[in-house]
């Protein structure tokens, strides 16, 4: 069974055909499809997916809309991590890539959703852009041990050091281009037990979709590439990163809250 580890199903791109979205994922043999949130106007949206599809969900503030998060949100979010149990607190991280962030105010909201993670016992979905260093110091001053950075794209050495934290290196629609070295490199070499796959509907759809709405059914597709780009056969891939995503994210093993 497949495992999406980060697809924004709440999306409005999915609004019009969601149901048919999560048919198709489920014929692809996509068992279970993980939302995190953004913002705090979304917490419902992503719960709904749990209530009508049964998936796994996280809550949390996103940097890149560091603007629209308030104080009152992250106190929303401590009432929503101890009444609803989401499986992680996501998506959060620093994005130091995208121009006109307040990069001082991104770091004070990841803190403290980190310190939300800690005092719940739960794991985080990163999002790291030019600040895989920064975030890491973030992870050990917490001691944040347990999660995944979504879309990795750091260097071997950075890897290494999310994979000593604890973490899982999340890669998804991006190997499929041939011209992504790095990312191939990366899905390549590095230890299987490292590795998660991901979608991260309906942004970076892969190569036969460039420029289109991504979408959770693609996981089969992008398995077979990676398992091909590694030599071993798509059931072995499929057991490994599925096992790993169930280490990283216990509340996937567990009995779907519906
Ligand atoms: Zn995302």
């Amino acid at each position: 069974m497949l495992i999406d580890t980060h697809c924004h199903l709440d999306a409005p791109e999915f609004d019009a055909d969601r149901d048919e979205v999560v048919s198709r994922a489920e014929s692809a043999g996509v068992g279970q499809i993980v939302v995190p949130a953004i913002t705090e106007a979304t917490f419902d949206a992503t719960l709904s997916m749990r209530e009508r599809y049964g998936c796994p969900v996280a809550l949390g503030l996103h940097p890149i809309y560091e603007r629209a998060h308030r104080h009152a949100h992250l106190l929303r979010l401590r009432t929503l991590l101890e009444a609803q149990r989401p499986i992680a607190v996501g998506e959060i991280g620093l994005d130091f890539f995208v121009e006109g962030l307040d990069a001082t105010r991104q770091t004070e909201l990841f803190a403290e959703q980190l310190k939300l993670a800690r005092d719940f016992d739960l794991p985080v979905l990163l999002h790291v852009r030019k600040s895989q260093d920064q975030v890491l110091k973030q992870l050990r001053r917490f001691g944040v041990t347990k999660g995944i950075a979504h879309a990795f794209n750091g260097s071997p050495q950075q890897a290494d050091a999310y994979i000593r934290q604890g973490f899982k290196l999340g890669f998804g629609g991006t190997l499929t281009f041939e011209r992504a070295l790095n990312i191939r490199r990366l899905a390549c070499d590095l230890p299987l037990e490292a590795i998660v796959l991901e979608t991260d509907a309906p942004d970076i759809p892969p190569e036969w979709a460039y420029r289109q709405r991504n979408e959770p059914a693609y996981l089969g597709r992008i398995a077979e590439q990676l398992a091909m780009l590694r030599g071993i056969s798509v059931d072995k891939l499929v057991l490994a990163t599925g096992d790993n995503a169930r280490q990283v994210l216990p509340g996937l093993a567990g009995p779907a809250v519906v």
